[in-house]
């Protein structure tokens, strides 16, 4: 009786487990887009005003800095932060800042290997390398000067 009843025990475990396990891919697949939050800007006189910069850098995780040397870098501008702005010298266009947008998230925020935006910045050996808190893989980040 008991050995009967041990049986339908596992049976019923390895069920539950086998349902688990086909329910597992779509919660990986819903997840692992990341959606690039839009670009609020506009352009007044010689000067361009990436008015939601701060709610970005709070939603990317990033420091504000960081993305600051990006946008002045690949744009070839000053730049500074004010509040929750950014702001350019010259003028540039909501089209452009949504693109360098998506290439600092694709080198800087989601791992090369999975894909996902967990990650986060670490030293090793004076190298700066980004860290994968989703599947632990370290990739190497091109320095901004
Ligand atoms: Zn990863």
């Amino acid at each position: 009786m008991w050995e009967k009843f041990d049986t339908n025990n596992d049976k019923f475990y390895d069920e539950i487990l086998s349902k688990a396990k086909i329910k597992l891919p779509e919660i990986v697949k819903s997840d692992q887009r990341f959606v690039i939050p839009d670009v609020e800007s506009n352009v007044e006189g010689n000067r361009t005003f990436f008015r939601n910069f701060k709610d970005l850098v709070t939603t990317i995780n990033r420091s504000g800095s960081h993305v600051l040397k990006f946008f002045t870098n690949e744009i070839g501008t000053s730049g500074s932060v004010e509040g929750n702005r950014a702001i350019f010298q010259g003028k540039h266009s909501k089209t452009q800042l949504t693109k360098l947008l998506e290439r600092y998230v694709n080198d800087y925020l989601l791992c090369p290997e999975c894909s996902k935006p967990e990650t986060h910045f670490i030293t090793q050996n004076r190298v700066e390398l980004m860290k994968c808190d989703a599947c632990g893989s370290r990739s190497a980040i091109r320095s901004l000067n």
